[in-house]
């Protein structure tokens, strides 16, 4: 497979600029021909649109991106907000299109980190999480404790998959498997199980307000890296994704058993990657996210949005260029065991 997504001439690029969920699917959904071969489905309308059970943040609007209109062209080397593309894209279902399953499981991949979380009151703590988003997107285990649901947000997205298949609604059986993958790649990311190494916890326990600074900070300093990486077409992060998810197909097994293993992987990569931004990055990084705060009205996420074009400049100034190979081998690593968990939730799917 010689494609990147961003070249991929099958893709509208009207989609575009692309973000690193919709890279993780794509280099997964790869190592599945059964998927890539599959015919068009028609596209039809939300059958979950009164989900009482899973409400859905109240800005959310369920765009359709099959029906497109290209409108302007973003440079993606200053992309940082998902909810902005190429092109606009129609709140109403268009009812005479098909699409192919691969690019519906592709292209949805980021709905989730739009407001389909936000603004919600899902549970008394989710202030720690800077909101209602962060609490579906995240899992930590503190003191005993656990808080976030992500594994949750995980686990319903794949069951109303397969509720909508069983409705002869394929197009929302691939759209919900593609919001599910989103929250399965969380998951398999360090700061969305654990927000910094232990020691670095007991050593800020009474600044607390800086210890909230500097690892929100190195949590997006580090998403923003892995996005650009992906758009700077970084090998090796396409090879272990698609290795990962032939793995992942091959041995299939149960998903679920495997979560809980997937997770602490993840955690016990938050010591070196941290240690990894807080001494190269440090205090510029910091800085560059200078104005979030967790009691502002307004979500984290967004306000972390605003600062991503300052603390990529940090990230990729020319004299950090030659030291980002080790942060490069360590992302691999946990894109390896990204792209299996993928493999073994499409395998699920793949006999459609
Ligand atoms: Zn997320």
């Amino acid at each position: 497979m010689e494609y990147y997504l961003h070249d991929d001439p099958r893709m509208h690029a009207a989609w575009g600029p692309w973000f690193s969920h919709e890279y993780i699917t794509y280099f997964a959904v790869q190592a599945f021909d059964r998927i890539m071969g599959l015919p068009p489905v028609p596209v039809k309308p939300n059958p979950f649109i009164d989900d009482t059970q899973w409400p859905v943040g109240p800005g959310h609007i369920d765009l359709y991106k099959e029906d497109y209109r290209e409108a302007r062209k973003i440079d993606p080397l200053l992309a940082f907000d998902y909810g902005h593309r190429n092109g606009d894209f129609s709140p109403d279902p268009p009812l005479d299109r098909t699409a192919d399953p691969w690019k519906v499981l592709v292209v949805y991949t980021t709905e989730p980190d739009l407001n389909l979380d936000c603004d919600l009151s899902l549970h008394k703590r989710q202030k720690i999480m800077g909101g209602s988003h962060g609490w579906r997107h995240m899992r930590f285990r503190i003191l005993g404790y656990r808080i976030g649901m992500a594994p949750e947000s995980f686990r319903h997205h794949r069951q109303m998959a397969v509720k909508a298949f069983q409705e002869g609604n394929d197009y929302w059986g691939w759209r919900m498997l593609s919001r599910c993958t989103h929250y399965l790649a969380d998951l398999g990311s360090p700061f969305h199980v654990k927000a910094a190494p232990d020691g670095y916890v007991i050593r800020k326990i009474l600044s607390s307000h800086e210890l909230f600074r500097t690892a929100s900070a190195i949590h997006t300093g580090y998403e923003l890296y892995v996005e650009r990486r992906f758009r700077e077409e970084c090998r090796p992060f396409k090879d272990s994704l698609m290795d990962g998810a032939r793995q992942g197909r091959t041995i299939g097994g149960d998903l679920d058993a495997e979560l809980d293993g997937y997770v602490r992987e993840a955690e016990r990569l938050v010591k070196p990657v941290f240690s990894f931004m807080l001494d190269r990055f440090g205090t510029g990084l910091v800085e560059a996210y200078g104005d979030v705060h967790k009691d502002h009205e307004e979500d984290v996420a967004a306000q972390t949005k605003k600062c991503a074009a300052n603390a990529a400049r940090v990230i990729f100034e020319d004299s950090h260029r030659p030291h980002l190979k080790a942060l490069d081998d360590l992302t691999a690593d946990i894109l390896k065991r990204v792209g299996r968990m993928l493999g073994m939730l499409l395998a699920g799917f793949a006999d459609r």
